[in-house]
């Protein structure tokens, strides 16, 4: 396994981390939802620990809330101290400031540990930014930092530049937490975003490297262009080269559900040339041409500039798209119905649309945003957590 150091922290963590929203789960016939497969949660869990991964990713609100105390369980004893235990708390739970105190403590039992590694404010977002600066959140999680509770203070982001650049120089974070794969080389906090958290000495973590696992299973134009480079590699493995190569990142999480993906990946990160900088022209070209192909596959010409935002009614425009134009490019619904089951449970889904048009009419590229909202919502809708 490769290991970078954690920015100013200095931890030393492992560049595969385990993202523990995917874990493996059953549908009992009759359950109104799914749960998590204890067994093979903790099989899985157990194994990452033990070959080499030591960055444990979760949040309060994965699994219906159930993912921290799998994790926890997982990892007590003597894997504990020999792994970092990251968890993110979401902006609805901070009611109060005693409220987030509460929902740590919550947590802490869960882990089953008496302190977390880092602790993340759970995907900041434009509406309620300025309540967190506001209402001095960061300054509560300080506290927590004083008390021994916590060790890094972070936070986690999927939306656009802008807004990134604000909530990174607002405060010294540890570490920052964005989605990044080959085709948001410029979406989202974009390679820009990478190259200011890497400035500031700022621990990066890349989420969603697959894409919601998509880019797994690439269609065929995708694979004939993968194929014509001279040395052999599966779609994963080119994936997670993209990005490997960023200097600034200290650790890729993977959202594994198998033993199988698991260990496949943790081949890939301990190979010699799972290293910054390794990729050669040639190889920057193809995931050029792969992420142009994947584009000109895209149903819905969004850019995600988010100029559209924010909607009176908080739909999440841009995110709606995103899922939408994954849905289309990747030939399958099915992860991006799963990402969209999330923008349902957090009140930010197209079922709120009162199609008003605002949104429409400041829209640089012209798209009839409540139309092409609608069709989006009816091919995504309808996942069962
Ligand atoms: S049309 Fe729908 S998505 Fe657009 S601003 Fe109005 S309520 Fe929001
Ligand atoms: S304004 Fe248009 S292009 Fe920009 S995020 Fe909204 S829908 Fe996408």
């Amino acid at each position: 396994m490769q290991y970078r150091t954690y920015g100013k922290n200095g931890f030393k963590v492992s560049l595969l981390g385990l993202g523990c929203m995917r874990l493996p789960r059953v549908f009992s016939p009759g359950d109104s939802q799914a749960q998590v497969d204890k067994e093979k949660a903790i099989e899985l869990i157990q194994y990452a620990a033990d070959h080499g991964i030591n960055y444990f990713d979760t949040a309060y609100g994965y699994h219906n809330t159930t993912s921290e105390s799998v994790v926890g369980e997982a990892l007590e004893g003597a894997r504990r101290d020999k792994v970092k235990i990251v968890t993110k708390q979401p902006f609805a739970v901070m009611k109060t400031q005693a409220d987030i105190r509460r929902n740590l403590e919550n947590t802490l039992k869960k882990l089953r540990t008496d302190h977390l590694d880092v602790y993340l404010i759970h995907n900041i977002q434009k509406p309620y930014w300025e309540e967190i600066k506001k209402r001095k959140i960061i300054e509560e999680y300080e506290k927590f930092r004083s008390e021994g509770l916590i060790r890094a203070i972070g936070y986690s982001y999927h939306g656009g530049l802008p807004i990134f650049k604000d909530i990174l120089s607002f405060y010294s974070w540890d570490m920052c937490q964005i989605q990044q794969n080959l085709i948001d080389v410029d979406h989202e906090a974009t390679e820009a975003g990478i190259k200011l958290a890497g400035d500031k000495g700022i621990a990066l973590v890349i989420m969603e490297p697959l894409r919601g696992g998509s880019l797994a299973a690439p269609p065929e134009g995708i694979k004939a262009i993968y194929d014509e480079f001279p040395v052999k590699r599966s779609a994963v493995e080119w994936a997670f080269k993209h990005v490997i190569n960023y200097p600034q990142v200290s650790t890729i999480l993977s959202g594994m559900t198998t033993l199988e993906q698991l260990k496949e990946n943790i081949e890939i990160f301990s190979k010699p040339d799972a290293a910054a900088g390794s990729l050669s022209d040639g190889e920057k070209k193809i995931l050029a041409r792969v992420k142009a192909k994947y584009e000109s596959m895209a149903s819905v010409p969004c850019t995600a500039c988010e100029y559209c935002l924010p909607c009176s009614q908080g739909v999440r425009i841009p995110d709606v798209f995103a899922r939408y134009n994954d849905g289309v490019m990747f030939g399958t619904f099915e992860p991006a119905r799963r990402q969209y089951y999330f923008l349902t449970k957090s009140k930010q889904d197209v079922s709120l649309c009162i199609t008003c048009g605002e949104c429409a009419e400041k829209c640089p590229q012209h798209i009839e945003i409540p139309r092409r909202l609608a069709a989006a919502h009816e091919a995504l809708k309808g996942w069962v957590e």
